[in-house]
Order: C-alpha cells, then sequence, then structure tokens
C-alpha cells in the first residue's frame, strides 16, 4: 500500500508538471488566437485626486475574454506573454486601444484627464518613442493624455539607453509614473537619473496601513522623498477609509483603489465619470 501511495503521488506530481507544461502551450496558442480575434479589453479603474476628490484620470487594465474559460487575469497571462514575443502585440494593442478610448472621451468634451498604460520591460526598446508618436497622431489626441507606468525592473537596463527613450518619451509630453514602487531592487539614485513624473506606490505597502507601523513608515516616507524632488506620488489598492485618512494626512496626491472604485469598462466608467464622479465614500 506503502508503494502505491508513493506511486501514486509520484504520478499525480509528474501529471501536475504536464498540465503545467501543456497549460503553457495552451495558454500560448490562446494568446495567439486572441491577438487574431480581439480577445482583449481594457478595463479603467480611476485614479483620484486626494484634495479635490476629482478623477483625474485612469489606469487600463487589460483582460482576456476567452471563449472558453472566461475572463482571465493579466497576472495568468502575461507572465506567459512575456517569455514570448507576444508580449509585443499584447502591448501594442493595448496601447492604440487606450489611445482610441482616450479619442473617444477627449471629444466628448473630458478634459485635464489621462489614461495610464502599463508598460512592459520587453517592450521598453529603442522604437517604443517612435511607437507612442505614431499612436497618438493616428488617434489625433494630445500627449498630455497619456500616461506610461513602467517599472524599476526596465531602470536596470543599460542606463544611457534608459534615459534616452525617457526623455524622448517625456519630450513627447507623455508623462512616466514608476509603478509598484519599492518593490524593486534597484538603487535610489535612479530617481535623480531618470525623468519620472510619479511616483506610485506599491500596494502591499498600503494593506497594513493603520496598524502596520512598518507600512505607515514605508508610505510616509515615499510620499516624502516624492515631495522633496517634486515628483508628484499615488498610492494604489487603497481599500478602507483608514488607509486614505492617512495618506491624506501625510500629503498623497492621488488614489486608486476599492474604495472609489473597481476597474470599470470604458461604458460605466463615462457614464460615472459623466456624472462627475461623485463618491459617497470619499469625505
Ligand atoms: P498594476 O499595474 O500594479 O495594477 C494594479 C492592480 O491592482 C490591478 O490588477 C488592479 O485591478 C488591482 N487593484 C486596484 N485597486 C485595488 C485594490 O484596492 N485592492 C486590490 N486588492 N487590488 C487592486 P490587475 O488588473 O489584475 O493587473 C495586475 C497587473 O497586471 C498590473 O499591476 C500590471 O502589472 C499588469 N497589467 C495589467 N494590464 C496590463 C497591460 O495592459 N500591459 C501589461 N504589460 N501589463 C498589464
Ligand atoms: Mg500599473
Ligand atoms: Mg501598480
Ligand atoms: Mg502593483
Amino acid at each position: 500500500r506503502q508503494i502505491d501511495k508513493a506511486g501514486g503521488s509520484y504520478t499525480f506530481y509528474d501529471a501536475e508538471m504536464n498540465r503545467s507544461i501543456s497549460g503553457r502551450m495552451y495558454l500560448e496558442s490562446g494568446l495567439r488566437r486572441a491577438l487574431q480575434r480581439e480577445e482583449f479589453f481594457l478595463l479603467y479603474q480611476p485614479k483620484l485626486d486626494v484634495r479635490s476628490g476629482k478623477v483625474l484620470g485612469a489606469e487600463a487594465l487589460i483582460r482576456w475574454a476567452h471563449p472558453q474559460d472566461g475572463i482571465i487575469a493579466p497576472n495568468e497571462f502575461i507572465p506567459v506573454a512575456e517569455e514570448t514575443n507576444l508580449i509585443l502585440q499584447i502591448d501594442a494593442w493595448v496601447l492604440d486601444a487606450a489611445c482610441a478610448q482616450a479619442k473617444i472621451w477627449q471629444s466628448a468634451g473630458v478634459q485635464a484627464f489621462r489614461i495610464a498604460v502599463n508598460v512592459s520591460a520587453r517592450e521598453f526598446t529603442v522604437s517604443l518613442p517612435e511607437r507612442i508618436e505614431q499612436a497618438l497622431s493616428k488617434h489625433q489626441i494630445s500627449s498630455g493624455w497619456l500616461e506610461l507606468e513602467i517599472t524599476e525592473s526596465m531602470l536596470m537596463q543599460n542606463a544611457d539607453d534608459v534615459v534616452a527613450i525617457m526623455s524622448q518619451i517625456t519630450a513627447l509630453g507623455v508623462t512616466l509614473a514608476l509603478d509598484d514602487f519599492g518593490t524593486g531592487f534597484s538603487s535610489l539614485s535612479y530617481l535623480k537619473r531618470f525623468p519620472i513624473d510619479t511616483l506610485k506606490i506599491d500596494r502591499s505597502f498600503i494593506q497594513g496601513i493603520p496598524d502596520d507601523a512598518d507600512d505607515c513608515a514605508i508610505a510616509s516616507a515615499i510620499i516624502g522623498l516624492a515631495k522633496q524632488m517634486k515628483h508628484k506620488v499615488i498610492a494604489e489598492g487603497v481599500e478602507n477609509s483608514e488607509q486614505f485618512a492617512f495618506l491624506q494626512k501625510m500629503g498623497c496626491d492621488e488614489i486608486q483603489g476599492y474604495l472609489f472604485s473597481r476597474p470599470l469598462d470604458a461604458e460605466k466608467f463615462s457614464e460615472v465619470m459623466l456624472r462627475s464622479f461623485s463618491f459617497p465614500s470619499f469625505y
């Protein structure tokens, strides 16, 4: 029986492994089909001004409407897409779709609004500024409408190249936010070298506020650092009013999180935006 059991569990492990390998292939071929058939769509999560409560913009977040498996979240397919070149096509689709939506809102009279797009490290190459410029001119939106969210891992590539690419992007009028700030491995000295507009405090540091003294210290320190360096600072993953009150007290500029809104589809977002976005939970 013992041997059976061991054999059984070994077989089980083997099957698990196979599942993950075939699972990966299933995902990869699925992603190729998804690109051809446009199975992706974007959700938009509002970013609010802490002082006025106004919606200043939205982060575009990709979803995959899988014909059999339902809606798939990015954490399940972006890593696989990043191991292949599919991420380049996916991020190109996202940039195009976000600019198309920006055009719709711009034409509807929305002003002083910015859509943030997440950029994968793989996409951060010398051709990015030109691709952004093309997307902006294709959809005829002003560059102030677009923000890129990049991560610290991108800053660890050849520093001179990265500075040059970033400078070309900001010269277009597109702003750069450093996403998941505090979770990467780079040294803080990059803050001096790179033309970054906004620091985005990672959700993991917001979670423990107000009870976790370390989270409070880290969030306050990041806000202080951003202020001193004349960067804007935004907190992501704000889920309750205690967190919001703390961030407000510390002088955080903007916030994003379930407390105000989950990511919404464009239609729903437009509805709320046209009602001028008043959140009962805000004050
Ligand atoms: P991220 O850029 O840090 O995005 C924030 C994530 O936190 C989003 O998850 C969002 O839905 C979630 N979130 C927002 N507020 C709250 C909150 O109050 N509580 C909690 N628990 N979560 C909250 P999502 O949409 O699943 O995206 C996950 C990650 O996938 C993103 O992290 C980003 O790194 C990546 N991603 C999303 N869209 C794209 C894309 O178009 N291109 C690329 N390359 N990556 C993307
Ligand atoms: Mg992001
Ligand atoms: Mg983030
Ligand atoms: Mg994050």
